[in-house]
């Protein structure tokens, strides 16, 4: 059997796969990337967030993506019966990036890759991770399984474990949890989106209210093709007849805001779905491992955290398993799951409030305070980790209260009038 022996072992070449292994490998240590499948493949979770701009940059993928000349993103729309609320990341309160891109996943993803190759990292596609050993002085044997059959064992030092819904490490040790989330089921295609400039500005995400529950997402790309989605209870869909596409499309008839421009629209793929997406572990790390993006956890969709707490997960993991690498000790525990776990519950307090409707309270108000619009801004821009913002350091309580207030205002108003 085919032996490789490297520091450190990165499993996926999705995003959290890719940002790691550059930054380790950049830090003068051996690392290689397996990856499952081969690239370009498809991936939902189009939509960036500015604050994942600072994990690409740390990459050095910036100007290759750059070149690309994906459609740049500058804030996040919300629509409901008529009423608009535009987020522009330009206001948002937390210094910093303040724009980044809405992508095709196939191709951004295989441009962060193919940036790793160049670097001299090896990235062995169509490579499947079938079983890991490790031992006590958390060196680890890796057996993994190319499409002939044949296999080779990967000794490293460290594994980052960055497989995505793969969920590698957490499902070969039986680390899997149950999301305290309830299931979601999602619809969506790519779109031929002709009529595009009728309703939508493509330099943001549009997120449309269909009804209390179910919601749009409407992300255009750089190419005239623009990503269609439609995420609700695995309920809400039953009560569609008919197969995936005439669903989508009789979804499509429903929604006032989207029914003219996509109507009869041409599909560059039949509409997928994907569901009861949001799964985690207790903890992120363990004897010569660290996991990274979605393997940690996966909430929901609403606010497109996914890649930016994959790539901000997997910049911090990799500073730490350099140290490590260096002798340094590490405490996992406070310097890697704490500041993760930060940000995963600061979006999920945001997508309670999503689904409770607390959020359309705050963002469909007639009077907005634009100060606190800036602090909501910079979470929607994915700064969650800046505990300056009152909407992040409270996040739970600070939303309840300034929705309660907004109701106050509204009926002392009606009273008055
Ligand atoms: C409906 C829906 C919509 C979403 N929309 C957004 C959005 O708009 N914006 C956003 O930021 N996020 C979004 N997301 C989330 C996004 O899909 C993920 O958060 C993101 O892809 C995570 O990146 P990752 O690198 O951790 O994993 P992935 O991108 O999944 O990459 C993991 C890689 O590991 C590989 N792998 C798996 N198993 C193995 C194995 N055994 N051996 C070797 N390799 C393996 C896989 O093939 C894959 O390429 C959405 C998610 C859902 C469900």
């Amino acid at each position: 059997m085919k032996q490789i022996s490297v520091d450190v072992l990165v499993i996926g070449a999705g995003p959290s796969g890719t940002v790691a292994a550059s930054i380790i490998n950049k830090a003068g240590f051996s690392v290689a990337v397996v990856e499952k499948m081969k690239f370009p493949r498809f991936v939902i979770g189009e939509s960036l967030l500015p604050k994942c701009m600072e994990a690409l940059d740390e990459a050095g993928f910036l100007d290759a993506v750059k070149s690309k000349g994906f459609q740049q993103k500058f804030g996040a729309k919300f629509v409901k019966n008529g009423k608009i609320c535009d987020y522009f990341f330009a206001d948002q309160y937390t210094p910093g990036w303040n724009w980044t891109w809405q992508v095709p996943r196939a191709e951004f993803d295989k441009t962060l890759a193919d940036e790793c190759e160049k670097m001299g990292i090896p990235v062995s596609y169509e490579t499947t991770v079938t079983g890991i050993r490790f031992f006590d002085d958390e060196s680890s044997v890796t057996t993994v399984q190319y499409t002939d059959g044949s296999t080779a064992e990967i000794t490293a030092r460290f594994i980052v474990d960055g497989s995505g819904y793969g969920r590698v490490i957490p499902r070969l040790f039986n680390l899997d949890r149950p999301s305290t989330l309830p299931p979601r089921k999602a619809l969506f295609a790519h779109t031929v989106d002709k009529k595009r400039s009728m309703s939508d500005e493509p330099n943001r995400i549009t997120i449309v209210t269909h009804k209390p529950g179910v919601w749009v997402w409407v992300i255009p790309f750089s190419t005239g093709i623009t990503s269609l989605g439609f995420v609700g209870t695995p309920d809400f869909f039953k009560t569609f007849d008919g197969n995936d596409e005439q669903v989508y499309r009789a979804l499509i008839e429903s929604e006032p805001y989207l029914a003219e421009r996509f109507r009869d629209v041409e599909l560059v793929f039949s509409p997928r779905v994907l569901e009861s997406w949001s799964s985690t572990t207790d903890k992120f790390y363990g004897n010569g491992f660290v996991l990274t993006g979605n393997v940690t956890e996966f909430l929901d969709p609403i606010f497109s955290s996914g890649v930016t707490l994959a790539t901000i997960s997997s910049q911090n993991a990799a500073h730490l398993v350099i140290k490590k690498l260096k002798g340094e000790n590490v405490n996992w525990e406070k310097e890697y799951m704490e500041p993760v776990m930060q940000g995963v519950n600061t979006f999920r307090s945001y997508v309670t409030s999503w689904y409770d409707g607390t959020l359309d309270t705050i963002f469909f108000a007639e009077k907005q305070v634009p100060e606190i619009k800036n602090m909501i801004c910079s979470v929607l821009a994915g700064y969650v980790w800046d505990t300056t913002n009152p909407y992040v350091k409270n996040h739970i309580q600070a939303l309840q209260v300034l929705a309660r207030k907004i109701e106050y205002r509204d009926m002392m108003e009606k009273k008055t009038s």
